[in-house]
């Protein structure tokens, strides 16, 4: 196992946008969910002992150097709070900015302002963070390509060790999604995003930090390592409400078995109460979803993936697979480069309708 994943089912109050779950909470909700997560790490550890194979005290054994990483909100940590979690093992902070522009917040539903941005940057710094990073969304109702230039002039001057960029991509069932149908917000243009994407790219490399995925740009060595766990598909376990895991256990799947919690505390809680794993879904992939989920996710990465590094894993692709990696490749829309493929750069932003055919 690669690495763990929690999901803390606790907001102050929901954003337009999210489609996460989450619910309000307040100090006994976390004390209960805290026992909750400890029993499901236990459970765990129960069933499959081989992938948590520890000293007899621990649950899971976590390397020296791990990186361990939390999303902090604005306006919901003060530096008490960044002291306790740097005291308590976190090395990496990831601050949900999303944006410098008070509209902007307000249509995103965020309860800071640029203030508590401020606020939150400085105290996790003294706290002792030096790897911290900065979410930002772009492509928001109302937002001009202006407006998003001097989010990105902004946030470099931060100096974050890494910045995610993300389109706004607004999931049915939202606020902001319902707003959009009812005509009260309209998204921007498609030009005027793919203008944002563009500006994103061209200011985060002159001030230093490196593309490395279609969203992320980060500080020579600033990769967040936790996400490249995903892109490049190796395991990690699940924990918590609607939390998704991928792991592989020893002889029973050896392309690696997806796990989904319940999107509910109640049904979590059920799960747990009756000693089970609270797994609502589980998938064994076979080599075909080991194939297309390796391209899929490895194409989100720059550098690209290598198809050799991924038969020595899976076997050779599927002859689907394999014929579809040719089409694109002789339509341009791979390129090989050494050993690896890669999407051009020009289609980084339109990767899921350029990967159309892996799907
Ligand atoms: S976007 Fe983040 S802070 Fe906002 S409701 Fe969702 S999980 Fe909570």
């Amino acid at each position: 196992m690669r690495g763990i994943y929690v999901h803390i089912p606790f907001c102050v109050k929901k954003c337009a946008y999210c489609d996460f779950y989450s619910v309000a909470g307040d100090k006994t909700a976390l004390e209960d969910f805290r026992g909750l997560l400890v029993r499901e790490m236990d459970l765990f550890a129960g069933k499959f002992p081989f992938d948590a194979a520890v000293p007899a005290d621990t649950v899971f054994f976590v390397a020296p150097d791990a990186e361990v990483t939390t999303e902090a909100n604005p306006g919901t940590v003060g530096a008490e709070d960044f002291r306790t979690l740097r005291a308590g093992g976190f090395t990496r902070v990831s601050i949900g900015v999303q944006s410098f522009h008070a509209q902007t917040l307000r249509t995103l539903g965020r309860i800071h302002g640029v203030e508590e941005v401020r606020a939150a940057h400085r105290d996790a710094r003294r706290a002792g963070f030096s790897s911290i990073g900065i979410d930002l969304i772009f492509g928001i109702p109302g937002q001009e390509p202006s407006d998003w230039a001097a989010d990105l002039d902004i946030s470099v001057t931060f100096l974050p060790a890494h910045i995610s960029a993300y389109a706004l991509a607004p999931e049915p069932g939202t606020p902001i999604h319902r707003a959009i149908g009812r005509g009260e917000l309209s998204m921007p243009p498609d030009d005027s995003v793919a203008e944002m994407y563009e500006k994103t790219r061209k200011v985060l490399a002159s001030a230093g930090y490196r593309h490395y995925e279609i969203s992320n740009f980060a500080r020579p060595g600033a990769e967040c390592r936790h996400n490249i766990k995903y892109w490049r598909r190796e395991g990690y376990l699940g924990l918590g409400p609607s939390a998704h895991g991928l792991f592989f256990p020893q002889g029973k799947a050896p392309f690696g078995m997806r796990t989904a919690n319940p999107p509910s505390l109640s049904g979590y809680r059920r799960g747990i109460e009756e000693g089970c794993l609270p797994w609502e879904n589980v998938h064994i992939c076979n080599r075909e979803d080991a194939w297309k989920e390796s391209l899929i996710a490895g194409l989100r990465m720059r550098e690209g993936i290598d198809l050799a590094e991924i038969e020595k894993k899976n076997g050779p692709p599927p002859e689907d697979v394999r014929r579809a990696v040719q089409t694109l490749l002789s339509s341009g829309k791979l390129q090989e480069k050494g050993s690896r493929i890669l999407l051009p750069v020009h289609l980084l932003f339109v990767s899921n309708e350029a990967l159309q055919a892996l799907v």
